[in-house]
């Protein structure tokens, strides 16, 4: 690979800082990914998802906050079949829990403790309240 690609890859000094914040919050390289499309093919979330598990990637790679906003990490079940599929060992749901993070960080916290109804926590198992307080509530 000649100096010039080499360039091209390292988007480091222009990239936006959130995108930075992603790769260090979940320690995966972005730009690893090359859009096979094996993650989404595979994910079993895809139908209720805005963005496919591979377009998150995309898009966070060329710094469009739009990726932020979207719905898919929030449906992301953090199953690790993306994970397991992927020729790159990305760890996809890394990534999605970084934005989860970023977007609490940005927005509060979706749901908290006292948003929980005194119906579900009688009912539900207590390692699902636990786990989507962790997962939503930042
Ligand atoms: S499977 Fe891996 S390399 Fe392929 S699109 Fe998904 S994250 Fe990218
Ligand atoms: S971890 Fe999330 S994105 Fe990956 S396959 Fe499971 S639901 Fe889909």
């Amino acid at each position: 690979m000649g100096d010039s690609a080499v360039h091209l890859l390292d988007l480091g000094s222009r990239q936006a800082p959130w995108v930075s914040e992603i790769e260090t919050l979940s320690e995966q390289k972005l730009l690893a990914c090359y859009q096979c499309g094996r993650c989404s093919a595979g994910c079993p979330m895809v139908n209720e998802m805005d963005l496919l598990p591979n377009q998150v990637i995309r898009l966070a790679q060329l710094g469009m906050a739009l990726v932020l906003e979207s719905q898919a990490a929030w449906v992301c079940a953090s199953c690790l079949t993306c994970h397991a599929r992927c020729p790159k060992g990305i760890d996809l749901p890394r990534v999605m829990e970084a934005i989860r993070i970023l977007a609490v960080r940005a927005g509060g916290a979706r749901l908290l403790a006292g948003d929980v109804s005194s119906r579900d926590l009688s009912q539900a198992p207590p390692m699902a309240v636990i786990g989507a307080l962790r997962k939503a509530g930042g």
